[in-house]
């Protein structure tokens, strides 16, 4: 692999201590995000969002976002000598696209480690595999919600708008994201602890209800239910309900809305073990 592809390669000299674990990796992914972020702040001379990863991208010797139809494909990333080009599904939502860019900055950042030379030893070999083991695609989406939501500036945009499933769509408006990712960082961002769950409609044998992924597991819900009631009207009801925090069963206040239209709607609930 050529090393000295990349104007951007001195960035990572400049790094110190090099990653050697997953959890440095993690931080390394966060730490270029906030650096390419806090360039784009000084270059344009704002801190307010949107953060668009059409503005990021050039930051970081991405030379072209081309947007065509991809299919099922969201996004890919294309190197070149003098740099990267990304393609974006051009049928996706707007939202999705600048996920889906910043997703792909995600793994311009863990080129940089590839090209570091002290990760070609044997030592840090063992590294780059404990990356692919914690999933270059989860780091790349840590990076993406860094980018688009930089934690200190969401943090702030959340506390004016407060910590609720009412401040979702205002809040996704604000960065140009999906509710999805909105509600997600929200949980993350929080000072109070908060757990973002996304419900779709469930069809069983004998009942109707909602199906939702917490921790790994599947959890359902029977109508009649406060999701059934968020599903049907457009308003935020609060309720509480059990769910399994750790090793503990613990009945949690909830806030559950419903959003998108027709077959693809969905319940977003904000769980809050603290209340
Ligand atoms: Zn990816």
């Amino acid at each position: 692999m050529n090393t000295n592809r990349l104007s951007s390669d001195s960035t990572i000299s400049q790094v110190s201590p090099l990653p050697r674990t997953s959890e440095d990796v993690t931080n390394f992914m966060i730490r270029r995000s906030r650096e390419l972020v806090d360039e784009l702040v000084k270059q344009r001379g704002r801190e307010e969002p949107p953060f668009l990863a059409e503005e990021l991208a050039p930051l970081q010797c991405i030379k072209e976002i081309v947007k065509t139809d991809l299919g099922e494909v969201d996004a890919l990333l294309i190197r070149r000598k003098d740099g990267y080009i990304i393609k974006v599904n051009a049928n996706s939502p707007a939202t999705r696209q600048n996920y889906s860019c910043a997703h792909e900055i995600g793994h311009t950042f863990l080129h940089e480690l590839e090209r570091v030379p002290r990760f070609n030893n044997e030592e840090l070999r063992c590294d780059e595999s404990r990356v692919i083991g914690n999933s270059k695609e989860r780091l790349c989406q840590i990076a993406a919600a860094e980018l688009l939501m930089p934690h200190h500036i969401f943090k702030r945009y959340l506390e004016y708008f407060g910590v609720s499933v009412s401040s979702i769509e205002r809040l996704a408006e604000e960065f140009k994201v999906s509710i999805h990712a909105t509600a997600i960082r929200i949980a993350e961002v929080s000072p109070e602890p908060c757990i973002a769950i996304k419900w779709k409609p469930w069809q069983k044998t004998r009942s109707k209800g909602f199906i939702a992924k917490h921790m790994g597991k599947l959890i359902y819900v029977r109508d009649p239910s406060a999701l059934f009631k968020a599903y049907q009207t457009d308003s935020a009801v609060k309720s509480f309900k059990s769910f399994e925090i750790g090793s503990i069963k613990k009945r949690c206040a909830m806030e559950s809305k419903g959003f998108g239209r027709g077959k693809t709607r969905y319940v977003i609930s904000l769980v809050f073990p603290g209340r």
